[in-house]
Order: structure tokens, then sequence, then C-alpha cells
């Protein structure tokens, strides 16, 4: 069967403006485009409205929204102020959970808000090192997704793109083997199973020190159905690599 990808290229608190203008352009002249692979740049939200419309083959995504649609929420982003600007949000990336303190509660709600704004949620789950060396991985990902997906309809659940991002694997340089990575995605797709008719047609991205150098192997794995990449996708270089490698498995 014929796989097809998203790679996704998270900049976290990264570029102005005019270098994320720049490596849209330079991205755009690069690659070609692919029907089997998507590619997603979720930039900082001052860069947003600038690169939105730069090119026909990159998507535009936003690190994060609020679950209110307006009102006395000092430095939050509304999904209103997104429309249009974007098709993607990165829902839960380890940092907001981690640094800022996001519940899986807060979480659920993000998810329902960005679905009734018709925005696609790339919801981000993954465990921390003390919890895989206790043996928990599985079950904290079962928490994850059991809490976050709570109350949502089999269709809503199939417009979410999964992100499994190992913490220990995030910003460090030590990558899930493929292996392991293997292992907690068919878990998910799983699980998966019992909420939604077609699990297989739900993306399911690996996220974790991603490079040109390990993307094969991870992209090969049978239930990894694309990346979501952070240092690599601050280089053209390294990130266009990342999207031929995925251009080749995807023929
Ligand atoms: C991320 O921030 O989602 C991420 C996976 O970062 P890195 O690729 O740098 O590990």
């Amino acid at each position: 069967m014929k796989k097809e990808f998203i790679i996704a290229g998270n900049w976290k608190m990264n570029k102005t403006v005019e270098e994320s203008i720049d490596f849209i352009k330079e991205l755009d002249d690069k690659i070609e485009a692919n029907e089997g692979v998507r590619i997603l740049i979720f930039p900082p939200f001052t860069s947003i409205y600038s690169i939105s419309n730069l090119s026909d083959k990159i998507k535009i995504g936003s690190q994060n929204i609020f679950y209110e649609d307006r009102g006395a929420y000092t430095g939050e982003i509304s999904p209103l102020m997104l429309k249009n600007l974007v098709d993607y949000v990165l829902i839960g990336h380890s940092e907001r959970r981690e640094i800022f303190k996001e519940l899986d509660s807060d979480l659920n709600k993000k998810i329902k808000t960005a679905l009734r704004h018709k925005l696609n949620p790339v919801l981000c789950i993954g465990e921390t090192l003390e919890q895989r060396e206790r043996g928990e991985t599985l079950k904290r990902i079962k928490k994850q997704i059991d809490e976050d997906l709570k109350g949502l309809k089999a269709q809503e659940i199939k417009s979410i793109i999964f992100a499994y991002e190992p913490i220990w694997a995030i910003g460090t340089g030590e990558t899930a083997s493929p292996a392991q990575a293997q292992e907690v995605h068919g878990f998910i797709r799983k699980l998966l199973e019992e909420k939604v008719e077609n699990p297989e047609d739900i993306f399911i991205l690996y996220g974790g020190s991603v490079k040109p150098e390990n993307s094969f192997d991870l992209l090969s794995q049978k239930d990894i159905n694309g990346a979501l990449i952070g240092g690599a996708s601050l280089k053209v270089d390294l990130f266009s690599a990342i999207i031929e490698t995925s251009c080749k498995i995807a023929k």
C-alpha cells in the first residue's frame, strides 16, 4: 500500500518575521510538490500572517490556541484570529504541558475549540524518561489519549493528527529507536481502533530528534505516518533532506 506522510516543522520561539519569510521562500524553491507528502510549518504567531500565503506547497499551523473565542485573556490567541491564516493547530506539546502547566483537561477544551472552528488539531503525547524507565510508557499514552479525547465523536477524532513525542527525545539528540517508536505507534493505533472505524487512515507522527540520518528508518515503520521536527526544521537543508526521504518512501 502507498504510504502518505506529513512532515511538520515546529519552530518554537525561533525566527523573526524576515527570517521566516526567507526560510519559506528558500524551502519552496528547493522542494517538489508531492501528493504523498504534506508539509507543515508551525512558526511563531508573529510570522503567521506574513508567510501564510507564500507557498502552495507548504501549509501553516499555529503552535497553540486558547479555548475561548474572545475576552479578558491577556497574551492568548483566539481561534477567530487564526481563521483563514492556518489550517492546523499544535495542541499539548510537551513544552506547553511541562513549562506552562497545561493539563489534559485544558487540552481537551482546546481540541474541541479547534474542531469547532474547523482547524485540524495536531495532538502531542509522550512519556518522560522516568515513566519509560518505570515501564509506564503505554499506560501514560493511554491516559493522555483518554483524557484529551474525552467526549469527542468518532468523526471528530478522525480529523486529529497524533504526534508521539517521547519527552526524553525532544531536543536532546536522543531518538527513540525505530522499534521503540513503532511499538508506541502500533499501540496508539490499537487504542484508536476502539474509537473510530478505519484507524489506519489516521496520521500518527513521530517527534524527538528526527534528523536526515535517522529519518529513513523511522519513516519506514508501519505505523509512522510522518514526523514532527523541532531543531532540524530550523535549517532548510536539514528539513528538505527529511522531506526528500519521505518522498522516496511515499513513491
Ligand atoms: C519538537 O519540539 O516537537 C521536537 C520533536 O523537537 P526536536 O526535533 O528538536 O527534538
